[in-house]
């Protein structure tokens, strides 16, 4: 185990209903550490640019116009293996098949509207850092 750094996004139907705060505190109860973030409204080239791996699937449109119908709050996560912790403690996409416990069974309203975007490897991890902190000192 190494400590990582990951990207997660609390997506717009979470901070809509308030749940910012307590999306935080599971990352923290895991041992995360929340070392940079920042509320935004994605414009819509932000979102085809972030999700372009997705860009010939079905849902893209529907997925860049929910991911720009409200703020998110990005956030640059640390700890001991945080790409994967911070997958665990999301859950499943689907929040029907998320297990107990996860922000995406608990929080979540469908498989689009799942409440958290969480890195799912170390390269795109360093890219989606550097997607929305580049140039900004990060302190751990
Ligand atoms: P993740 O890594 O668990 O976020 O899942 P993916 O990378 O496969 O998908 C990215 C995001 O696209 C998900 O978090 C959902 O918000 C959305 N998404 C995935 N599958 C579907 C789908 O079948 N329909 C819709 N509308 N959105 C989806």
């Amino acid at each position: 185990m190494a400590v990582e750094r990951t990207l997660s996004i609390i997506k717009p139907d979470a901070t809509r209903r308030n749940l910012t705060g307590a999306i935080v505190a599971r990352f923290e109860e895991a041992g995360l550490r929340v070392v940079a973030q920042r509320r935004m409204r994605l414009t819509p080239e932000q979102a085809q640019q972030f999700y372009a791996v997705h860009s010939e699937r079905a849902f893209f449109d529907d997925l860049c116009a929910f991911m720009t119908s409200g703020p998110v709050v990005v956030q640059v996560l640390e700890g001991e293996d945080a790409i994967a912790k911070n997958r665990e403690v999301m859950g499943a996409t689907n929040p029907a098949n998320a297990d107990e416990g996860t922000i995406r069974r608990d929080f979540g309203e469908s498989v689009e509207a799942n409440s958290a975007h969480g890195s799912d490897a170390p390269e795109t991890a360093a890219e989606e850092i550097a997607f929305f902190f580049r140039g900004i000192d990060i302190v751990g």
